[in-house]
């Protein structure tokens, strides 16, 4: 029976006609039959084609376990090599090269989605699913090659940004906690003091103050 077959083949033509505008030059067509495949982590397209996410710039068999991206993000490639011609990044998890990525490599990539990102909510799960990896296995890796966890890398940067702020800006310790990604403002403060030894508030001072002093000093030299 025909009915149940849905969206095959030639069936499709009032789609495909929109679509040819966007076709990059090795760029395939998204068709019914591949998305399925993707969607349905189909192992028997593997050598078929791979897929890249442009919201990640990770790229992936089609078998990939990892979570399904939006149809719109998604670009097609005859193979891995035309991916990373186009600086798209082998996946962590299916390793669509064929090859494992060096973990520093991938290390390298969580480290500059944090640095990016930081003042998103960021959670190990977010950075497993973004960075293409399990929970576990991206603490473990992450920990080895960089001596924190992924969780004290964010807030180090976090910190980091805030006492750029705090120095260079007037805005208000709740602010700078937003902008930073933390929207607890108590919550901030602590984690602030915990690694600074002062209150974000304190630290701003005693900078100013430090600075004042040297203008001062060399002022008075002149
Ligand atoms: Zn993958």
């Amino acid at each position: 029976m025909q009915g149940d077959i849905k969206g095959r083949g030639h069936e499709d033509t009032s789609r495909v006609h929109c679509d040819v505008h966007v076709a990059d030059t090795d760029e395939e067509r998204i068709t019914e039959e591949k998305w399925q495949a993707i969607l349905h982590n189909d192992a028997s397209y593997d050598a078929a084609f791979i897929y890249a996410v442009k919201t990640t710039g990770i790229f992936c068999r089609p078998s990939c376990k990892s979570r399904t991206p939006k149809k719109e993000n998604v670009r097609l490639f005859q193979n891995a090599q035309q991916a990373l011609s186009a600086n798209f990044r082998p996946c962590k998890r299916c390793k669509p090269t064929g090859e494992r990525l060096p973990d520093n490599e991938w290390v390298a990539q969580i480290t500059r989605y944090i640095d990016t990102n930081y003042s998103e909510t960021l959670t190990l799960e977010t950075l497993a699913d973004m960075c293409h990896g399990s929970p576990y296995h991206l603490h473990r890796t992450f920990k080895r090659i960089k001596g924190v966890t992924p969780i004290e890398y964010i807030q180090q940067t976090r910190i980091a940004r805030a006492i750029e702020y705090l120095i260079n800006s007037d805005k208000a310790v709740a602010s700078i906690a937003l902008a930073v990604g933390m929207s607890n403002t108590p919550y901030f403060i602590t984690v602030f003091k915990k690694k600074t030894g002062r209150t974000p508030a304190a630290y701003r001072q005693l900078n100013r103050a430090k600075h004042t002093m040297e203008v001062l000093h060399s002022g008075s030299k002149n």
